[in-house]
């Protein structure tokens, strides 16, 4: 799978493409990612890239002309690739839509600084408008650095054999389970004795309540969405029934 991060600021999306799981899946060649510099397709000698909002105000708006350039210059990597305007406006990003544009060949997206990209880019060339979050940052790159490294963990191969995506927090609608490693006692905290057991079935049904118990007392929205087996309700009763989750 291609991203393409059209920016600005080019020196930001590289640290974030120099280590950790990214890194090693363009090491692999499981994805790759390249960085195109909008200031490379201003059409002055002083690679202006935006200008005075018409109609007056404060801030800058980022330049049409430069921005449809960048993207032109992209190369598209089979029929399959999307637009992305990275935006607070946006549809808001989560692991359903990480899912979704994993089933893509290529992830373009169009970072903005400033008061934003002028809307007619908005209108002419992206395909979704996408938001990290109810809050603002100072441009687009980071919330496409996370886009990006929520899409790339679910590509086969990224998270190598040892690693399962599919236990994560919001797979199957819940919360995952808490974790422990050595040692078996910190500060008088102990690992729970069913996880030192060896007994998989225990430790299994164990991990399956306290993702149960956490998604009730944390994100009770999700449990009214998620697929719940017939054990997760006898899971859930039995909580309810010792009062330590919230009986509805
Ligand atoms: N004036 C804009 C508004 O009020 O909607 C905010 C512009 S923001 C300072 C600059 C850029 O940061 C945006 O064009 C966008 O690319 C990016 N950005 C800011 N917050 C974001 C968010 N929550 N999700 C995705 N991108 C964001």
């Amino acid at each position: 799978m291609r991203f393409d991060f059209l920016t600005i600021f080019p020196g930001m999306v590289s640290a974030f493409l120099a280590e950790g799981v990214v890194a090693r899946a363009i090491e692999k060649g499981l994805i790759s990612v390249h960085v195109v510099n909008i200031r490379d397709f201003a059409g002055d000698p002083h690679r202006t890239t935006d200008d005075r909002p018409y109609g007056g105000g404060d801030g800058m708006v980022m330049k049409p002309e430069p921005i449809y350039g960048a993207l032109r210059s992209v190369g598209r990597e089979g029929g399959r690739s999307q637009v992305i305007l990275l935006s607070p406006q946006g549809e808001r990003f989560d692991q359903a839509m990480a899912w979704d544009l994993a089933r893509y060949d290529q992830l373009i997206f169009l970072c903005g600084r400033y008061e934003g990209i002028d809307e007619r880019v908005r209108l002419l060339c992206a395909d979704r408008e996408v938001s990290i979050g109810d809050y603002v940052l100072s441009g687009g790159e980071l919330a496409a650095a996370v886009v990006t490294d929520a899409v790339a963990r679910l590509i086969p191969g990224v998270l190598g054999g040892t690693r399962s995506n599919l236990e994560d927090t919001f797979e199957g609608g819940l919360l995952e389970y808490p974790h422990y490693t050595r040692p078996e006692v910190f500060m008088g905290h102990r690992v729970p004795a069913v996880l030192l057991s060896g007994n998989h079935e225990k430790i299994r049904r164990w991990r399956r309540t306290e993702s149960l118990r956490r998604t009730m007392k944390r994100r009770p929205d999700l449990l009214e969405r998620a697929h719940l087996t017939r054990e997760d309700e006898e899971i859930l009763a039995a909580l309810r029934g010792r009062g330590e989750v919230r009986a509805e």
